[in-house]
This record gives structure tokens, C-alpha cells and sequence, in this order.
């Protein structure tokens, strides 16, 4: 019985050792690049205090912020491991991407190489001029360490002018070694490794602290002085955006850092982190006013993300789940209401170079309206589809994605549109979206989590539907909206809405014929439908609710003839200037050679034109519009 006892009490203080040593020794990165030119890098991984279990080290299959799966395993060659001595130790393959390790001595070193040369937000590209890294896409991680501490040292190429630069903790070796507190944080914490340059600023937060900024920019052509230029434009913007939440967020290493990589040779792309965004833009410029403008856009998009997504966070992606896709329910808030945002700000802050009117951000309200996927998904099934539609380049199969998808993106947008028109008109001004986003910001963003890179109070769809009640003290608005317009797939009434700020929504004039946007190519036997042999792109169902889809016609049939003639592309555009109500017959020649007589019945066009502010088109602007218009548009930083 007491040997029993004592034996307990050795198993327990075993254990609670064992999980000490697990949870405050670091996992030590080391970070080669021996030939930049290849494309390669080497990744040497320690880990230390392991017990005597099989360690497991895997890549990831995803990456926060992208929705597809993305398979990093791929890149992955000469993987090794080591034991404490030095010795080599099998691995074994229990899944395409993991290595198992068995038969250590409680420590492991794993080696590993790994190619990468595509410089964006979800994937990371070397050469001699810089090593752009997402963390997901290059390092492995061990399930049951999630937690753990860890620590990275790159090794800069000898003879390169590499700094590094990254949202990851600094040490006391400042130049080389980083620290983060878990995986989560870990894999957040892109790095920029080049010979950038670099401007920094601060603005005091509303608590009188500073925030800081600190603005990464690799481009060959650039000087200091642009860069110096670039980080004047962007502290502007970062006040604005600062105004519609209330405050910045305490940025855990000490600032925010724009990593921003202007060289052609990546690939175009913006991924929010919690502490930084990497942002890659091949075309960029930024050696002119016009060029810094430009690029404002994506930074204005990225840099909200750090309250909307990064903080106020939906609980489908916290915790990320790095070893499958992460399903969402609401990207139309996350990304669409971020897209909304993100010219809007520009605007506010005066930035848009004279063009206030027509970069608002109305462009949304004609994508809702027009897109043929709305009437078969609603934003949040938009949102739940991403995974198959947000990096998902590698299908082999056609989907009907032209007629069944709306982007999250430009329908979030167009929902945020109307949200914040319907706000400010429903409480005459006093509301406005700014105000949701504050208390989206105060219930689910400020009050942090048990961790750095970790969110506590993730919102769920209902809770974004209960603080809408809760802010408007009106229920039936609520519901409304989001039974309409959130979980249902109803357009909002544009049109009123706009005009309350003096936007006119121009819809096709009346008596406009119209078969439906379908793709056809001309063939010698005759137009091909949904084909896109002329057009690029890939194949293309008809859309629902089009005068060719209610005739029976789909992709695959062939149009002989169109009223008696050989059906050409030429035939095929005259129908576009019958009159609705008028009639056409086609014979459709379906795939094996059965043929069919068809009708086609020409219907009013359905779509938004454009959304032209009331005074361009020789109308007058009441005050009542101006002033709606200036609270909408008009800076919200108060001097
Ligand atoms: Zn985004």
C-alpha cells in the first residue's frame, strides 16, 4: 500500500516536471539560407525534454486568412532527424504531411529543406534578393506543443545585406533571434528578410500611450525618401482608421510593422496579422505621389484587419486549425466589411487625390445586385463556400462558381453599404456603422485572450445579430436585416439608400432587352454555350433565372441557328436589341446529336448600371444630402 503511494507520488512528480520542462523550454529554430539562388532554405528544429513518445513534426496544410487548403508538405526534401547525441534516427511517414520521430533520447534535432519561390501572403519565396516568408507555408510544428515557447535564429547569407524584420518578439541578439510565445503567435509572424528600408512614426493612442509604426520596404528603385513619404501618407490613414474604433490596439511586441514588398518579382497579395500585414505588390511603384496613393489601397484594407479579423475574430478560425481548412460564417463581416472600409478611410483622411466622390466605396451595391450568385447563396453560405473558393487554384473539375458564388468580398461590401446608410437614416445621424464596429471592437476585441495571438471572446453569427439589437434598441431591425440581407439573399434597396446621400443608382434603361450574361463561342457548327474558347476563363453554366437558362439551354448545347439564319456571334449580340416580351427560336443541338427547337422570351435587363453622385448628372444636391454625404464621407479625426 505505501510503496503504491510512493510510487504515485514519483509518477506525479515525474509528470509535473516533465510538463514544466514542456511548457518553459523553448523549441529552437535555426534558419540557414546556403543557396538563395536555388530557392531553398534549410530549417534546423530542437526540441528538448520530450519524454520517451514518438514526436511528431508536420507541416501545415493551410494558412490563416487563406481559405483553401494549400498542402506545404509538398516543397519539403531531405528531411532528417537527430537524437541528444548526435546520432541519426529513422523517421516514418504516418501521414502525407508528417514525420514521426521514435526511438529519441527526449531530445530531437530535425533537419529539413524546404522550396519555396512564390513571395505572397500564404507562401514565401528566396532568391538573392530577400527571403519573404509565411511562417505556415516554410516550418514544421509538433501537435501536443502548441503551447510551448519557441525561438528563431536566421542566419543571413554571408554575403548578403539581410536584415529581418517581423512582428515576432525581439531578443537581446536584436539582429538575428525572435522569440514567440506559442504556435499561434508563431505562425501570425511573417519575416521579411532583405536589405529594406525602413520609417518609422508613432500617434498616441487614446490613452494617451504611444503607437507605434514601423514601415518595411523592399524595393530596388525606392529611396528613402519615398519610403519616408509613403509612412507620412499611411500615419494619416492609421488616424482615421484609429477613429472608427475608438483606439488602437496594444500591439504585443511594441508596434505594428508594414512589411511591404515592391519588387516585381513576387506576386500580388495583402494578409493581415495581428501585429503586421505582409503586403506584396509587384506592380508598385512608390517614387511618385500618384504611385503612394496607390498603394494606399491595400494597406488601408490590411491595416483594418487588425481590430476586424485579427481581434474581433469569428469562431470558426480561432483557434486556427493549421492541419485542415477553417470553415467561417462570416468573411462578409471579416473581409466584406473590411473591403467596405477600406476606401472609405482613404476617403475620410483626404487621401484619395481629389477623386473623394468616385472612390466611395459604392461599388458593392451594383455587385450585389448584378451578381447571379446571390439568388442561390447568402453571405454567410458565401462565406462558408471560401474554402473552395479562395485559393483553390488546383481543382481539375469545372464548377459552376459564375453562377452560384458572389465573393464574400464585394457582397460583404455592398451589405456594409447598406448597413451604415441604414443606420445613420434609422437613428437620423446619431448611428452610423462606425458605432457597430466600436462595440463589435469593445465586446470581442478589447478584452484580449490568455495569450498573445490568441482571441477569447471570438463572436459567433448571433452575437453580431444581438449587438445590432442591442445598438439600435430596435429588435426588429435587427432581424430584419439579418433575416434579408445576412442569412437570406435579398438585395437591399439601393436606391433609396444611395439617394439619402445624393447617389443616384442607375439601372438599366427601360425597355432594354436582355438573355442573360452567357458565354458563347463560335464554332463551325455553331455557338457553343458557356464556352469560353474566345474568351478565356473557364467554362461557364448558364445563370439561373436568365431568359437562355429558363429556355433549356446549358453548357454544352450548340445554337445552330437563331430565327432560321446560322447562329453567329453577330446573330447572337442582335437579340441583346430586341425589346422584352419579343421572342426568339433557336435549335440547340445537345451533346450526342439529338436536336431541340428552343424559345427564347427577351426580358427587361435587370442590372445596375453605376452609382453616380446626383450633381454629375446635372441634378442638385439638397443640403439635407450634403450633410448626410459629409457625416458619411468627412473625417472623423478630430484635431
Ligand atoms: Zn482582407
Amino acid at each position: 500500500m505505501r510503496r503504491v503511494v510512493l510510487f504515485i507520488i514519483l509518477v506525479a512528480v515525474v509528470a509535473a516536471q516533465a510538463v514544466q520542462a514542456q511548457t518553459t523550454a523553448p523549441i529552437n529554430y535555426r534558419v540557414t539560407f546556403p543557396e538563395p539562388e536555388h530557392h531553398w532554405m534549410q530549417v534546423e528544429i530542437t526540441y528538448t525534454g520530450l519524454g520517451s513518445q514518438p514526436l511528431d513534426a508536420r507541416m501545415s496544410r493551410s494558412s490563416p486568412g487563406r481559405y483553401a487548403v494549400a498542402e506545404f508538405a509538398k516543397n519539403v526534401f531531405f528531411v532528417e532527424a537527430y537524437n541528444g547525441k548526435g546520432q541519426k534516427i529513422a523517421t516514418t511517414r504516418p501521414d502525407a504531411d508528417v514525420w514521426r520521430v521514435s526511438g529519441h533520447d527526449g531530445t530531437v534535432r530535425i533537419v529539413y529543406r524546404i522550396f519555396g519561390d512564390y513571395a505572397n501572403g500564404t507562401f514565401f519565396g528566396i532568391d538573392t534578393t530577400h527571403a519573404h516568408l509565411n511562417m505556415p507555408a516554410a516550418f514544421m510544428w509538433s501537435p501536443g506543443h502548441e503551447n510551448q515557447p519557441m525561438r528563431i535564429t536566421f542566419v543571413t547569407p554571408a554575403d548578403s545585406k539581410w536584415k529581418v524584420a517581423t512582428q515576432l518578439y525581439p531578443t537581446t541578439n536584436e539582429a538575428s533571434t525572435f522569440t514567440a510565445p506559442n504556435l499561434q503567435y508563431f505562425m501570425d509572424s511573417p519575416v521579411e528578410l532583405s536589405d529594406f528600408r525602413t520609417s518609422s512614426f508613432s500617434v498616441p493612442n487614446t490613452d494617451g500611450t504611444p503607437a507605434s509604426f514601423r514601415l518595411v520596404v523592399h524595393s530596388v528603385e525606392a529611396t528613402q525618401a519615398d519610403v519616408d513619404e509613403l509612412a507620412r501618407l499611411v500615419q494619416q490613414l492609421v488616424r482615421e482608421q484609429m477613429a472608427v474604433f475608438g483606439e488602437f490596439p496594444k500591439y504585443e511586441p511594441g508596434n505594428y510593422t508594414f512589411l511591404l514588398d515592391y519588387v516585381p518579382w513576387g506576386h500580388g497579395d495583402g494578409m493581415e496579422h495581428r501585429n503586421s500585414t505582409a503586403i506584396a505588390s509587384p506592380g508598385a511603384s512608390i517614387r511618385t505621389l500618384e504611385a503612394r496613393r496607390q498603394a494606399l489601397g491595400v494597406i488601408s484594407h490590411e491595416f483594418f484587419h487588425n481590430w476586424n479579423m485579427e481581434r474581433i475574430r469569428s469562431a470558426g478560425i480561432e483557434p486556427f486549425d493549421f492541419t485542415r481548412e477553417n470553415v467561417t460564417c462570416c468573411l462578409w463581416l471579416g473581409e466584406g466589411f473590411t473591403q467596405y472600409y477600406g476606401p472609405l478611410l482613404i476617403t475620410r483622411a483626404g487621401l484619395s487625390g481629389g477623386q473623394r466622390d468616385s472612390s466611395a466605396p459604392v461599388s458593392g451595391a451594383t455587385q450585389v445586385i448584378n451578381t447571379p450568385g446571390r439568388a442561390v447563396r447568402s453571405p454567410v453560405q458565401m462565406s462558408e463556400y471560401a474554402p473552395f473558393a479562395d485559393g483553390a487554384g488546383s481543382f481539375v473539375d469545372e464548377t459552376d462558381a459564375n453562377r452560384t458564388f458572389l465573393s464574400y468580398y464585394s457582397y460583404g461590401s455592398g451589405i456594409a453599404l447598406a448597413l451604415d446608410l441604414s443606420l445613420r437614416e434609422l437613428s437620423s445621424g446619431k448611428l452610423s456603422l462606425d458605432d457597430y464596429m466600436k462595440l463589435l471592437w469593445t465586446q470581442h476585441g478589447k478584452p484580449g485572450g490568455p495569450a498573445p495571438g490568441l482571441v477569447g471572446k471570438p463572436y459567433g453569427l448571433k452575437d453580431l445579430r444581438d449587438h445590432l439589437a442591442a445598438l439600435t434598441g430596435n429588435r426588429k431591425f435587427a432581424d430584419d436585416f439579418f433575416d434579408k440581407y445576412v442569412e437570406g439573399r435579398d438585395a437591399p434597396d439601393y436606391g433609396h439608400l444611395l439617394s439619402l446621400a445624393g447617389y443616384a443608382l442607375q439601372m438599366a434603361p427601360a425597355g432594354r432587352g436582355w438573355i442573360g450574361n452567357v458565354r458563347v463561342a463560335e464554332t463551325a457548327e455553331g455557338l457553343l454555350v458557356g464556352s469560353s474558347a474566345n474568351r478565356g476563363g473557364p467554362p461557364s453554366p448558364v445563370p439561373f433565372n436568365t431568359p437562355v437558362y429558363d429556355a433549356g439551354i446549358d453548357l454544352g448545347d450548340i445554337i445552330r441557328t437563331i430565327d432560321g439564319q446560322p447562329a453567329t456571334i453577330v446573330e447572337w449580340n442582335a437579340i441583346s436589341s430586341k425589346k422584352p416580351g419579343e421572342q426568339v427560336r433557336v435549335t440547340v443541338e445537345r451533346r450526342g446529336g439529338a436536336v431541340a427547337n428552343k424559345t427564347i422570351t427577351v426580358k427587361q435587363d435587370p442590372t445596375a448600371q453605376q452609382v453616380v453622385p446626383v450633381e454629375s448628372q446635372g441634378g442638385t444636391l439638397t443640403a439635407a444630402q450634403k450633410a448626410f454625404r459629409d457625416a458619411w464621407l468627412g473625417s472623423k479625426v478630430k484635431m
